[in-house]
């Protein structure tokens, strides 16, 4: 299983966050959503996002290790890794891209966004429920994948509305 996912993470209270070598940064309590892209075990690692135990590898796992972040929504289209780029920069029309996290290896200016409403995620990708990324998650994504055939030519035109 491959594709793109978006998480959207709830940080709920203003705190302080070192992300690797990025620094230390304060981020506002609020919305913020994060562009990435598994070439397989999509859900493993949707799974690792959400779990707060690992080896801090990504710029994602300083933020989500703090105990004042959550995931608190998913959503995923297939697609490679220019996808995922595609995806971070129509994020950027619709929310404030938090400079240079997550982008190290690509040109884009993030893959971490901040807004208040992230529900137009829903115009160009799948929602992912969290009752979804346990044991049924595959069986969920498979079902996804037949039905974004059908919605994966739809998507630019809706978005451009
Ligand atoms: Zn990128």
């Amino acid at each position: 299983m491959k594709g793109i996912y978006v998480l959207v993470i709830r940080i709920r209270r203003n705190t302080r966050i070192t992300v690797g070598a990025l620094g230390e940064f304060a981020f506002p309590a609020g919305l913020y959503a994060y562009v990435g892209s598994a070439q397989n075990n999509l859900d493993l690692r949707v799974k690792r996002h959400i779990g707060k135990e690992k080896r801090l590898f990504w710029h994602i796992d300083y933020l989500l290790s703090n105990e004042a972040a959550k995931v608190i929504n998913a959503y995923y289209v297939y697609g490679d890794k220019e996808e995922e780029c595609r995806i971070a920069h129509l994020m950027e029309k619709n929310a404030e891209p938090f400079t240079g996290f997550g982008c190290s290896d690509c040109n884009c200016t993030s893959h971490l966004f901040h807004a208040v409403d992230f529900s137009f995620l829903g115009k160009f990708m799948q929602p992912l429920t969290m009752q979804n990324l346990s044991a049924e998650l595959s069986q969920t994504l498979i079902e996804m994948k037949t039905t974004l055939k059908a919605s994966k030519i739809r998507r630019d035109a809706q978005f451009i509305e």
